[in-house]
């Protein structure tokens, strides 16, 4: 059997790191995982505690790549370094890293936020995308604190438009930091929280891929995810669900044989499409 290879980003603690711990854990292989963090050490100590907990005789090989999704050069230095394993090599992508600047209310936050939950998650995207491979698998950690109910019927309705592009998705999320520098949030209809519009545009583009895609002969799945409100560094102690209750959707989307996965680029929650 040939051997599959998963991708996690930020995968030095929280959700990310605990995807992998349950990979390795309940995995057979042979496989192997390439766990990606900003910070190299934090990443390969991550990488040794879980290496520790590999059943004897695992077939599953943990690798560490340093990755800051913000930064073109490592965006860049990580694809030649994936792209030395072959093109296509990637069986599942997950974009797990993200950021979320608690009680944090001014524009630099609110810029940082979207730059790298969501232009950066494209970016990053956009790099790696040749090196998927057939029937391989690209998911999006998202958040349901991007739903599009938050919003007024106008915005909802740009946001769902069937012939929205990537170009005009940008737009639309620069428009969202236009009015938060002009202080036209309210009167505009946005949420205040810059992490909200940075998940609508992460779940927008994850359904906008899937029809790029749609005739391409890789036959890829594509799914965006709501991990629920999960005890985490972002999530706070005050959260209801445990990390291992947390990374149970990402856990099914990565591992449910692909014929019972057929609703492409869709939002999921709860192991369901959900509404985004
Ligand atoms: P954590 O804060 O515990 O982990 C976030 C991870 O993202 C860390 O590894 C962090 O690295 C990494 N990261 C941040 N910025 C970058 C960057 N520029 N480049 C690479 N890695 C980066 O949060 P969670 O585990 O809770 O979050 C994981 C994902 O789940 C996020 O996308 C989040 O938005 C989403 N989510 C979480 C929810 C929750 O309740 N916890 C709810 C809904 C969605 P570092 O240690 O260096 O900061």
């Amino acid at each position: 059997m040939s051997s599959k290879l998963i991708v996690v980003t930020g995968s030095n603690k929280g959700l990310g790191r605990a995807l992998v711990r349950k990979l390795v854990v309940e995995s057979k292989g042979p496989l192997t995982i390439y766990m990606t963090s900003r910070d190299s050490s934090k990443g390969m100590s991550a990488l040794q505690e879980i290496k520790s907990e590999l059943p004897t005789g695992s077939k599953v090989d943990l690798e560490f790549y340093p990755l800051d999704i913000t930064d073109k050069q490592s965006i860049h230095s990580f694809t030649k370094h994936m792209e030395k394993m072959g093109t296509p090599c990637i069986d599942v992508m997950v974009h797990n890293a993200g950021v979320y600047f608690k009680g944090a209310s001014d524009y630099a936050h609110a810029e940082k936020t979207i730059r790298c939950n969501y232009n950066s998650t494209i970016e990053l995207n956009d790099a790696i995308m040749p090196l998927i491979k057939s029937n391989g698998r690209v998911l999006f950690v998202s958040s349901m604190l991007g739903n599009l109910s938050q919003y007024p019927a106008s915005i909802r309705e740009e946001y769902l438009s069937e012939t929205l592009t990537v170009d005009q998705l940008n737009q639309l999320q620069e428009k969202f930091l236009t009015s938060f520098k002009e202080g036209t949030l309210k009167e505009k209809g946005y949420p205040s929280d810059s992490y909200n519009v940075s998940k609508t545009g992460v779940t927008t583009y994850c359904r906008i891929l899937a029809k790029m895609y749609k005739d391409d002969p890789r036959h890829i799945f594509f799914a965006a995810l709501h991990p629920g409100w999960v005890k985490t560094d972002m999530g706070g102690s005050e959260a209801p669900l445990s990390l291992e209750e947390g990374i149970q959707t990402q856990y099914y989307l990565v591992t449910e044989p692909l014929q019972n996965l057929k609703a492409n680029g869709l939002y999921y929650s709860n192991k369901a499409v959900a509404n985004p």
